[in-house]
């Protein structure tokens, strides 16, 4: 059996490699590095896919989610609504611009943040709710957005951990997720569901005007060279990563399809283990997996990590620590309502192997492990 590794990077290149090294060495060859024609293909097929009026590629998502915060002209007191279980990008770019964030509880099932806890953290200060797509699962977009226009509130959706992920709407009708709010954000990360060879991001909106500013954003502030409207940054998406981006999108919908094979393998075989709890699906949207995390009950995370990390499974937590606890956010980030589900989970999750490469062998060594684990230990 092959090593099992968290992400396997290296076999997924290998069912592409003769793709990818040509698609690189156009690149080479035309040493058009920045801007190449590739980025603004890339830019072109993603927005297709996504059925979305303009894709804007960036250096990452997390200047993704900056930028997005930059195009609504907000003031230092403006606050934004975001949830305390996510990873820093999502908050941290609030806090450097100066801007307050106030974190919200998620739910106890689908770790995104809760509706309720949205709308009871409100106030005439609230500008933006950041919903995050955690894992792969969507946050109540359809709610949200109403929410938004109720209250005048713009959304931008951290779309880094579920592109390619389908939400389903109440009539029936479905949207990508990203395309939803008024910006979508992600990242190609190279782990992340579509992953380049470094970093990457890119924002969407159907919007002309966000489009114009993000757009002049990402490149100082300009729209003609040498001439700035506006204070930017300099945040670009490089030739050879649309390259590879190009040749890895034709592959996400059948990436989608691989992790969501593995994740409900792992769930078949694992529900009624004692002592865990699968990930639960919610009912309007398509779980994307980006992250298969357990809920392991009793205390016995740490124990259990351990126990497969010495059998070789590499087992991750995401996330260890909150956001309100982060030393960072100690004097800046508000919070409105109790985080005890956020406290919760930061204490029983762990995110099992996931990836586009997973064997049904490996897959077995890992639950096999894990329901030794649980009939060896009380
Ligand atoms: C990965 C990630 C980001 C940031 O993406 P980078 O490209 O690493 O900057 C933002 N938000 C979430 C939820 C992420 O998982």
């Amino acid at each position: 059996m092959k090593k099992i590794q968290m992400v396997d990077l290296q076999t997924q290149y290998a069912t592409i490699k003769g793709e990818i090294d040509s698609a690189i060495s156009e690149v080479l060859e035309s040493a058009h590095f920045i801007n190449g024609e590739q980025v603004q293909a890339f830019a072109d097929n993603l927005a297709e896919y996504l059925n979305v009026k303009h894709v804007i590629p960036c250096a990452n998502g997390t200047d993704a989610l900056q930028i997005a915060l930059m195009a609504l002209n907000l003031k230092p007191s403006d606050e934004i609504i975001c949830p305390d279980f996510t990873f820093i990008s999502s908050a941290e770019v609030i806090g450097l611009l100066k801007l307050h964030p106030v974190l919200v509880d998620v739910d106890a099932n689908s770790f995104v943040a809760t509706l309720k806890n949205i709308e009871s953290a409100i106030t005439v200060k609230t500008k933006v709710i950041i919903p995050v797509h955690l894992f792969g699962q969507a946050a109540e977009m359809e709610a949200i957005t109403d929410l938004a226009k109720k209250y005048n509130l713009y959304v931008i959706e951290d779309t880094a951990q579920a592109l390619g992920s389908d939400y389903i709407f109440a009539d029936g009708h479905r949207k990508k997720l990203g395309t939803i709010g008024d910006i979508g954000c992600t990242s190609f990360f190279p782990s992340k569901n579509l992953g380049c060879y470094g970093d990457g991001g890119a924002l969407f909106t159907d919007d002309d005007s966000l489009y114009e500013r993000i757009k002049m954003i990402t490149n100082h502030g300009s729209k003609q060279k040498y001439y700035h409207q506006i204070i930017g940054c300099n945040s670009r998406l490089d030739s050879l990563q649309a390259a590879v981006l190009n040749v890895k999108l034709k592959y996400l919908d059948s990436y989608i399809e691989s992790r969501r094979k593995a994740a409900h393998y792992y769930t078949s075989r694992l529900k009624d283990t004692e002592g865990l709890v699968v990930p639960a699906e919610n009912e309007y949207s398509v779980h994307t997996y980006h992250q298969y995390t357990l809920k392991i009950l009793n205390g016995k995370r740490d124990a259990l990590k351990e126990f497969l990390n010495k059998k070789d499974i590499p087992a991750m937590i995401y996330y260890p620590v909150p956001l309100h606890k982060q030393e960072a956010f100690k004097t800046t980030a508000r919070t409105h309502s109790s985080l005890e589900i956020s406290e919760q989970l930061s204490e029983q999750v762990l995110s099992l192997p996931m990836h586009t490469e997973l064997s049904q062998e490996q897959q077995d060594y890992i639950i096999e492990a894990i329901k030794t684990f649980f009939d060896t230990t009380d």
